[in-house]
């Protein structure tokens, strides 16, 4: 028997082709195919740049410099994320705190994010940065996140790493209208992937200029940003600290030849999303919440199992259980501000583990069930029936 994971990628003979004519080329990286990417993307959003990175950690990372986070700035983010969402702040020498998440979409919450935002303008401790992430690929109230920025004056990075395809009010996820940066990964288990990879978007031509110059070491061969233009062949002038956070040709072309796919995959995960609605409907889990005006890329799809009346977790009992059948079901995520690192940086920042109880509610409750587009009825169906099966025999 084969385990079915929560998540995986197609790569088809397309795919390989095109990854093997780039093989045959002269360039592996730097070469024509990465700009090509970063249109496509770009032009898929509605963006007007899109700088393409070797992973949505660095495009994070990118995104804060750019934005002039360092040492003595803080971002806000959420806990219900991975790891990256947080450490870009700290890569920059800047600090982290979070907001707790929605108990329905379990995206940021806006009102949490309102009421903080009012006491850290009283002292004086207002976020640089806030990083909304579209949790399962379900876009956040971003014109509400969008309009505290204008009012509190804080800039927004979208980590938008489980939302390409998604819309929200009807224009694609990635088109910055609410935000300075959007952040994407092509990671395997993501919605498309290049292997190891990243994109960020915006529609500032500055913001654009500084990622694209920290993404390969600082280093600029354009006369106008050069201290000494000199236009010999050979040179070029170092400006700034930057870092190899290049994507290769090899990657951009897998890239291209998935994102011809993307509109597909998304209604993959729509269709396979609806499906589990009906066939887990009766059962006694909790299914996801949509927001209306907002369309999801459902990279995950995740139940919640309350604790049952003598208080018993039957979360992990269910997680055990669907393991042990071989549905490679997962948690995501660990809260990040009950990491070991974040919660010694909560003794310095103020939280504590219990500063944001819905996240933890959440953390207790949660399984991802597998989503992908090669997910088959019949083992979709197999999931719900075990589902089921272990309700019947604990109830
Ligand atoms: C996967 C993920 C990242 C990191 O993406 P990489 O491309 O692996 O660096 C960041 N944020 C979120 C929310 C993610 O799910």
């Amino acid at each position: 028997m084969k385990i079915i994971p929560y998540g995986r990628q197609e790569i088809t003979s397309d795919d390989i082709e095109a990854v093997v004519e780039i093989l045959r080329s002269d360039h592996l990286t730097q070469g024509p195919i990465v700009p090509e990417f970063e249109n496509q993307i770009a032009n898929y959003c509605g963006a007007k740049f899109g700088v393409a990175v070797n992973s949505a950690t660095s495009a994070l990372h990118l995104a804060c410099l750019a934005l002039g986070l360092g040492p003595g700035d803080v971002i806000w983010t959420t806990p219900i994320t991975f790891v990256a969402s947080a450490n870009c702040a700290k890569y920059c020498g800047a600090d982290v705190d979070f907001v707790d998440i929605d108990p329905l979409t379990y995206n940021m919450s806006v009102e949490k994010l309102s009421a903080k935002l009012e006491i850290a303008k009283k002292s004086g401790k207002l976020p640089k940065i806030v990083i909304p992430v579209h949790f399962s690929g379900q876009s956040c109230n971003m014109r509400d996140i969008k309009e505290l920025g204008n009012k509190y004056g804080f800039k927004i990075i979208e980590d938008s790493s489980h939302a390409i395809g998604g819309k929200y009010n009807g224009n694609p996820i990635g088109g910055c209208q609410y935000s300075d940066i959007t952040v994407f990964s092509f990671h395997p288990v993501k919605i498309i992937t290049t292997g190891e990879g990243g994109m960020a978007t915006t529609n500032s031509a500055d913001l654009n200029q500084k990622m694209r110059l920290l993404r390969s070491h600082g280093i600029t061969r354009d006369l106008a940003e050069m201290c000494q233009p000199l236009d010999d062949a050979w040179y070029y002038e170092q400006i700034d600290l930057g870092f190899n956070y290049r994507l290769t040709d090899l990657q951009a072309a897998l890239g291209i030849s998935q994102l011809k796919r993307l509109d597909d995959y998304v209604d993959q995960r729509v269709r396979l999303a609806k499906r589990y609605e009906e066939l887990l409907s009766g059962v006694d889990v909790i299914l996801p919440t949509q927001c209306l005006g907002v369309k999801s890329a459902w990279h995950l799809f995740v139940i919640r199992i309350e604790k049952d009346l003598n208080n018993q977790n039957r979360r992990r009992q269910l997680f055990k259980f669907l393991r042990k059948n071989e549905i490679g079901v997962n948690v995501h995520y660990i809260p990040v501000h009950t990491q070991p690192y974040y919660c010694e940086l909560g003794k310095k920042m103020g939280y504590t583990k219990s500063s944001f109880p819905e996240a933890l509610k959440y953390y207790d409750e949660a399984i991802s069930l597998p989503i992908f587009p090669l997910l088959s009825d019949k083992d979709q169906e197999k999931v719900v029936d075990l589902i089921k099966d272990f309700f019947k025999g604990s109830a």
